[in-house]
């Protein structure tokens, strides 16, 4: 997963775009990227880690002009590798393309071998850099037509920014698997994944980017134009952005997920309800369904875990080694609260089994007397090939074991799960997200090959 920026006519465009990884660093903490363009040349910072630690001010003040893009990065194709690290920048008819993306392609294999054999030389080992070989090879007279016969070609889920000189352009899949926002600030427009971004940088708001349209934003003139396949395509949010991966402070996909979440929890109180002396969320991501559960049964809501603040994602570190450290290290449950108790424990998802293990026996170790969890989601199981890593069904433990074998390897008292129509009964775009994670039901053709390091060399 990742996140995107784009900055346009803003005297301090890189300064922005910075601003918009800070408030985007949870959809990937890997590595982030600027590209900026003066009206003449275009400047580049590139580091991997996270931004908000490995960007100083004077790298930021060297990314001159008033136009801008960035990204931040969790690889789902290609390695963890510095030349994998976006915005890409190229140079086309000695002029440049800087492109950032979030999502997974699934044409990718197709795409990559006609490009090869038409000559294509690629420099990374990440689908997103197919955009810029189509650009490439598309004529390019008129600048609607060509973003549309290039992009036309590409299935699956893309987010993107491109810069195009003073040009700043969006673009959203026909099916609008992943959020795009517009934000105005000043005279220029802002892009960025999600609606917290622009709160980050005191613009406004205007409105999400619509599934298959492509907005092409220069001063501040803003033109939309529209895929074709988007009008034959249903729509495809992704519900885990819902469940778990937006800012709680983001409003995508029509809605605002603070509240989405406080209503998966309110729902499944309804559906499971427990007895208990209290709800406890898995913090960060768990608390919010905790609340929306508590409230719905008029049961007290208690913190009682601690965060320590210091460490990202545990899931966002891509080896297992990685995970299981930080897993450790990141919460830690207040014997005193749980201690001879009855607990509720909530969590937005079970994804591999192996955090919410840990989580349940140091809640154990803290003296809880019983433990019952309840998860604001069915459970997982088909991987994702839109970009969440949801790797594959072996490591998704609900792939092969029941709800009673997956309470069995967890050590809870009991284990229930927000079913399907529940889930999908709570969200204000209800017939449009893609569950595929949930059903194994894909709203496209799935990837012949479906390595997450199928490019690499
Ligand atoms: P686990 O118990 O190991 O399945 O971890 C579950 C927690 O990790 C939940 O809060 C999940 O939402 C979160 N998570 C989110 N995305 C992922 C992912 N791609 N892989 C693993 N865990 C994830």
């Amino acid at each position: 997963m990742c996140g995107i920026v784009g900055v346009s006519h803003h005297k301090e465009a890189s300064k922005i775009a910075f601003l918009g990884l800070y408030a985007l660093q949870h959809r990937g903490e890997e590595a982030a990227g600027i590209v900026s363009y003066d009206g003449h040349d275009t400047h580049v910072l590139k580091k991997s880690g996270l931004a908000v630690d490995n960007f100083d001010e004077e790298g930021i003040r060297r990314l001159t002009g008033h136009m801008a893009i960035a990204h931040t990065r969790y690889s789902t194709t290609g390695s963890s590798n510095t030349k994998n690290i976006q915005p890409i920048l190229v140079s086309h008819r000695r002029k440049p393309i800087a492109v950032a993306h979030n999502g997974n392609l699934t044409n990718t294999e197709e795409l990559y071998s006609k490009l090869e054999n038409e000559g294509s030389i690629f420099q990374t080992s990440m689908d997103s850099e197919i955009f810029v070989h189509l650009l490439a090879k598309t004529p390019n007279g008129d600048m609607a037509q060509w973003l549309i016969k290039a992009f036309s070609q590409v299935q699956g889920a893309y987010s993107l920014v491109l810069l195009l000189e003073d040009y700043l352009i969006g673009a959203r899949d026909p099916q609008g698997f992943r959020p795009l926002c517009l934000g105005k600030l000043g005279d220029g427009y802002i892009l960025a994944s999600e609606g917290c971004a622009f709160d980050m940088m005191k613009a406004e708001f205007v409105r999400e980017i619509a599934p298959g349209e492509i907005v092409i934003i220069k001063g501040n003139k803003v033109e939309s134009v529209y895929l074709p396949e988007a009008s034959k395509k249903a729509n495809a949010f992704c519900v885990f952005e819902n469940i778990y991966f937006a800012r709680p402070d983001s409003r995508i996909f029509n809605d605002n997920i603070y509240q989405v979440r406080k209503r998966l929890g309110q729902q499944l109180a309804i559906e499971h309800p427990a007895k208990a002396d209290f709800v406890m969320g898995i913090p960060d991501s768990g608390n919010y369904a905790a609340l929306g559960y508590a409230q719905q049964l008029g049961l007290p809501f208690e913190m009682a875990i601690v965060r320590n603040h210091y460490i990202g994602r545990t899931f966002i570190q891509p080896t297992q080694f990685l995970r299981e450290f930080r897993v450790r290290v990141k919460l830690n449950p207040i014997r005193d609260v749980i201690k001879g108790k009855k607990v509720v424990v909530i969590e937005d998802s079970i994804v591999r089994g192996t955090t919410s293990r840990s989580r349940i026996d140091e809640i154990r170790e803290a003296g809880a007397k019983e433990i019952h969890m309840r998860i604001s989601c069915p459970p997982i199981i088909s991987p994702c090939f839109y970009g969440i890593d949801f790797p594959s069904k072996g490591e998704l433990i609900a792939h092969n074991k029941t709800v009673k074998e997956i309470a069995d390897f967890i050590k809870v008292d009991s284990l229930k799960f927000l079913s399907l129509e529940g889930m999908l009964s709570v969200m204000k775009e209800k017939g449009s997200f893609c569950s595929a994670c949930f059903t194994g039901k894909y709203p496209t053709q799935i990837p012949k090959n479906t390595d997450k390091l199928k490019l690499e060399i």
